[in-house]
């Protein structure tokens, strides 16, 4: 079988190599040179804006999905068109907007922090007297990895904070003093079945994700599924999603969705029965889903800005590298290392021998 993948990034890398032993081939349309998905398949360079490319995308392909949230929505209509498209343009369009997906989390019942929109400079200090302050603003569209926000601590920072985030429509969110930030990341198929992971702890530091650890027992785990399960079925999404919380007082607070594989459940690839990327890959081939069981403690750690050398990495037990073929920067995720344990005293251990490698 053949699958057609949005983005070309180190997502789409690790779709394909979960695709591979399925005898699942992928192909990627990303706009840039050399993409570092283009290593596990093919790569056809075009725009998504360019109904040639997404014909050409869609040719041969028996299903089509994206690995990033910024994928104009009408791409994804146009080839939903020639073959099978999941998850759907109603997932994206949802994901895409801020103010859209805390007015779904609202309308379904699931507990979010004080929100306004605003639209102008005028809108900001009333939403500022409705949320109270502290408070963040964020852009509605295209914010990611902290980008498009703003932490505004007293009225005197309203202007600024309008002039920061480009003068914008944006969502204006009470600051949450969490205790913890957690995720569900769950699967959908084509009938509606619905299976999650380990409810995830993570660690963000400057708006980057820097370090998830799945908690087995967590007693948000039951609570966490039926809000992510809540929303996929609104959305009749299919495929994997990741649901972000905020946990304060005790309790989840939503903070985002995304409508792909996620930062957060990169330790499901050697930490669970079946990885996130091999469940989506078998969520929109419509094949049946797999277990989603923790095998084992593990700990997952970005490497952002650069890589640590492969051989010092191998050299600690239960270490499992994943490098995204991807050219050192600030700022960049260049790729993810999981340790795993047989028991938490191990796996600390062995943390405690990454801590010289990884700032994480
Ligand atoms: P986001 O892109 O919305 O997930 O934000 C990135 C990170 O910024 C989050 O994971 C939090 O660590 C922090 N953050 C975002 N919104 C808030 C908020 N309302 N209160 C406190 N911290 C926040």
């Amino acid at each position: 079988m053949k699958l057609a993948i949005f983005g070309g990034g180190q997502l789409g890398r690790m779709l394909a190599l979960a695709a591979l032993p399925l005898d699942v081939r992928c192909q990627f349309l990303d706009p840039v040179e050399a993409p570092c998905a283009a290593a596990a398949g093919r790569h056809i360079r075009g725009d998504y804006e360019d109904p040639a490319a997404l014909e050409a995308f869609a040719q041969g392909a028996d299903s089509a999905t994206y690995e990033f949230e910024n994928v104009p929505v009408a791409a994804v209509e146009h080839v939903a068109r020639l073959i099978p498209a999941a998850p759907g343009a109603v997932s994206l369009a949802c994901a895409q907007d801020r103010g859209h997906e805390k007015q779904l989390f609202e309308d379904l019942d699931i507990a979010v922090a004080p929100w306004a929109e605003v639209n102008d400079a005028g809108s900001l200090s009333q939403a500022a007297a409705t949320v109270g302050l502290p408070a963040v603003l964020k852009t509605r569209r295209f914010g990611y990895d902290g980008k498009g926000q703003v932490v505004i601590r007293g009225a005197d920072e309203l202007d600024a904070a309008w002039d920061a985030v480009g003068a914008q429509p944006c969502v204006l969110e009470a600051f949450v003093p969490f205790q913890r930030e957690v995720s569900m990341i769950g699967v959908r198929s084509r009938e509606g079945e619905i299976r999650c992971y380990t409810l995830t702890e993570n660690v963000h530091r400057d708006g980057i994700l820097r370090r998830s650890t799945p908690v087995e027992g967590d007693a948000l785990q039951p609570a966490a599924e039926a809000a992510l399960s809540k929303v996929m079925r609104a959305l009749d999404h299919v495929g994997v999603m990741a649901f972000e919380f905020f946990v304060a007082e005790g309790r989840l607070l939503a903070n985002e969705i995304a409508p792909r594989v996620h930062n957060s459940g990169h330790w499901t690839i050697d930490g669970a029965v079946c990885s996130q990327f091999e469940n989506h890959v078998r969520a929109v081939l419509d094949l049946p889903l797999g277990e989603t069981a923790l095998r084992q403690p593990c700990v997952m750690l970005n490497a952002i800005g650069s890589m640590p050398a492969t051989a010092e990495l191998a050299a600690i037990p239960g270490v499992r590298i994943h490098a995204y073929g991807k050219s050192a920067r600030p700022g960049r995720k260049v790729g993810h290392v999981t340790v795993l344990g047989c028991s938490t005293s191990e796996l600390r251990r062995r943390l405690a021998m990454l801590d010289a490698l990884i700032d994480a």
